[in-house]
C-alpha cells in the first residue's frame, strides 16, 4: 500500500482507454476516488463498471480536454463530488497528423498542440482553486519523444507538445510549490495501447529521405512495448506521499529505449 492515497480524490483524463484507464485502476486500489475523463462516455463507462466490481468509487465525465469551458465544468463536478481534489492525471494525449514540416497543414499542428499541451495547462489551470488550500499532485504524460527521441520522422508537433508538457510541468511545480501542489511529468517510451488510433499518417510521409527503421519491441529491458500497468504504477507512486520530495522532474518509464 502507498502512504497517504486512502480515500484522496483525483481526476484522470484520457480514462478510458491505455495508461489512463490503467492508472485510474491503480489509484482506485490504493483507495482513491476517481473521476474518470474521456472524449467518449461509453469507454470510460465500461471502466466505471470494472472500478465498481473492485468496491471502487468512480464517476465519469465526458470532455474534450481542449475545451477550457468543459475542462473547467469537469474539474468543478469532480471537487463537488467528493468536496476535494488532490490528485490530477493530465494524461489524454493523440499522436496526431504525421507529416513532412513542409507539407504539415497549420490546422493539423494546431489539433495536436490543442489536445495535448493546451489539454495539459488547463487542467492544471482549473485544478489549483481546488488543491491550493491542502497541496496535491499533478501528473503530466508527456514522452520520450519529448526530448531524447526524434527518430520518429513526421511527428514535429507531437515532439513539440511533448516537450512543451515537460517545460510546463518544471514551470507550474516552481509556482506552485508554495501550494505544496507537486508536478511531475512521466515520460513513456513505446507503450502497448490504442495510441495507434490517433496516429494519422500523410501520404507526403513517404517522400521523407530520412528513414529510421525502429523495429516495435526493441527495448533493451524487455525487447517488447511496456505495459500501460507498468506506468500506472510510477504514476500512483507519484501520486503518493512515497514521493514527497519529488515535484519539477520529468521521469523516464522505457526499458533504456531512449538510451539506443
Ligand atoms: P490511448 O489512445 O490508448 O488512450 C488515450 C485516451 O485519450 C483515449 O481514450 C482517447 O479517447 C483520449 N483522448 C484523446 N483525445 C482526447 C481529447 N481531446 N479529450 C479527451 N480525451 C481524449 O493512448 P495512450 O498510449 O494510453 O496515451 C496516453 C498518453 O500517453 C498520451 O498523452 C500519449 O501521448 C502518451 N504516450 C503514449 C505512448 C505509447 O506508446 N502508447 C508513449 C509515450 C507517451
Amino acid at each position: 500500500t502507498l502512504p497517504g492515497l486512502q480515500d484522496k480524490v483525483a481526476v484522470v483524463t484520457g480514462a478510458g482507454s491505455g495508461i489512463g484507464r490503467a492508472a485510474a485502476m491503480a489509484l482506485a486500489k490504493q483507495g482513491v476516488k476517481v473521476c474518470l475523463l474521456d472524449l467518449l462516455n461509453e469507454r470510460t463507462e465500461q471502466v466505471k463498471q470494472e472500478l465498481a466490481a473492485m468496491q471502487a468509487q468512480a464517476i465519469t465525465v465526458d470532455v474534450d480536454v481542449s475545451d477550457p469551458l468543459r475542462v473547467k465544468q469537469a474539474i468543478d463536478t469532480a471537487a463537488g463530488t467528493w468536496g476535494r481534489l488532490d490528485v490530477v492525471f493530465a494524461n489524454a494525449g493523440i499522436n496526431g497528423v504525421l507529416a513532412p514540416i513542409e507539407d504539415m497543414k497549420p490546422e493539423d499542428w494546431d489539433h495536436t498542440l490543442f489536445v495535448n499541451l493546451k489539454g495539459t495547462f488547463l487542467w492544471v489551470k482549473y485544478a489549483i482553486p481546488h488543491m491550493k488550500q491542502k497541496g496535491g499532485s499533478i501528473i503530466v504524460t508527456s514522452s520520450i519523444n519529448g526530448s531524447r527521441v526524434f527518430s520518429n520522422i513526421g511527428m514535429s508537433a507531437y515532439s513539440t507538445s511533448k516537450a512543451g508538457q515537460i517545460a510546463f510541468a518544471k514551470m507550474a511545480a516552481l509556482e506552485l510549490a508554495r501550494y505544496k501542489i507537486r508536478v511531475n511529468a512521466v515520460c513513456p517510451g513505446s507503450i502497448k495501447t490504442h495510441i495507434n488510433q490517433s496516429t494519422h499518417p500523410s501520404p507526403e510521409l513517404e517522400k521523407v529521405k530520412i528513414k529510421v527503421e525502429y523495429p516495435e519491441g526493441s527495448q533493451p529491458l524487455e525487447h517488447a512495448p511496456g505495459q500501460p500497468e507498468q506506468v500506472a504504477d510510477l504514476v500512483a507512486f507519484l501520486a503518493s506521499d512515497a514521493s514527497s520530495h519529488i515535484t519539477g522532474t520529468e521521469i523516464f518509464i522505457d526499458g533504456a529505449e531512449s538510451l539506443i
